[in-house]
């Protein structure tokens, strides 16, 4: 027994910190190096991991083209919210300290292989990437720059839905976003939803299921109510693959899954479409 644990122990030693990053899928040791070149897409399995904000920018715009615009914009406490955990105020500077964001959403302009859009791009890790009211001006505001400039929309969605804090406020969020994104369609400019892991609740249910197109990312669990919820409310086992990308795609409710190492390409054949359209 000795002689093993005495083996193992330098066997851990060898292995500078961080190396690897054990895929939560697969469960596949991978170099970490080789995990973050791909974006975080496991070599073995293909498993997509969850980017932030700004990874996904760096994925998807073209170098030194992004222009971030309303980063003032930050979260409102109308309710002085608290619960058991501790209060709003607190957390959303937890937050805000985490991720070096305002809110749980970056907007600005760039371009896409040389095509100039508008984006929001939405961060998780701020608050669960939840929509409140910072978040829902920011998504309107960039829907009424897109207008301005004449430019396509682009939305990458991950969230759990509303913001619970800001009480009803979160709520009629989910109205404004889709009412500046109807003077998109209004304005005839191409808006495209592109959904990753996870986009449930007041998202899903507002503008990141109303695209010209809606895209998913491989594997991303997309719904309204989580699958524990539903299962106890109707009091029936789902399927395994419920609320799965693929499972969405089978039944009509995306359009398309695009992996991520094409995702960028994608995008430009999309509006390289659109533009011809319009020309
Ligand atoms: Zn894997």
């Amino acid at each position: 027994m000795g002689w093993f644990k005495k083996s193992n122990k330098k066997q851990e030693a060898d292995i500078p910190d961080g190396l690897f990053v054990v895929c939560s899928k697969c469960k596949a040791h991978v170099y970490k190096e080789e995990f973050e070149r791909a974006f975080k897409v496991c070599p073995s399995c293909g498993f997509h991991g969850r980017l932030t904000a700004q990874e996904r920018i760096d994925l998807i715009v073209d170098t030194g083209t992004f222009r971030e615009f309303n980063t003032k914009i930050s979260t409102n406490d109308p309710l002085k919210f608290a619960d058991a955990k501790g209060s709003y105020a607190e957390k959303a500077e937890q937050a805000k300290a985490k991720t070096g964001l305002n809110e749980a959403v970056v907007t600005g302009s760039g371009n896409i292989d040389g095509i100039r859009v508008v984006l929001a791009v939405m961060d998780f890790r701020f608050l669960g990437g939840s929509l409140a009211s910072g978040t829902g001006e920011k998504i309107l505001l960039a829907a009424e720059h897109a207008i301005r400039m004449k430019r396509a929309l682009v939305i990458f969605s991950a969230s759990g839905g509303a913001r619970m804090h800001e009480g009803i406020i979160s709520l009629m969020q989910m109205a404004k976003t889709c009412a500046g994104i109807s003077r998109i369609d209004k304005a005839r400019l191409p808006y495209i939803s592109v959904l990753t892991d996870p986009t449930f609740g007041g998202v899903s249910a507002s503008y990141a299921t109303v695209g010209d197109i809606n895209i998913a990312e491989p594997g991303a669990l997309i719904g309204f109510a989580g699958r524990r919820v539903i299962e106890q409310t109707i009091k029936e086992k789902l399927p395994a693959d419920f609320q799965t990308a693929e499972y969405l795609l089978a039944h009509g409710f995306v359009d398309c899954i695009v992996k991520r190492a094409e995702l960028k390409n994608y995008l430009h054949s999309v509006l390289q479409y659109s533009n011809r359209k319009h020309a």
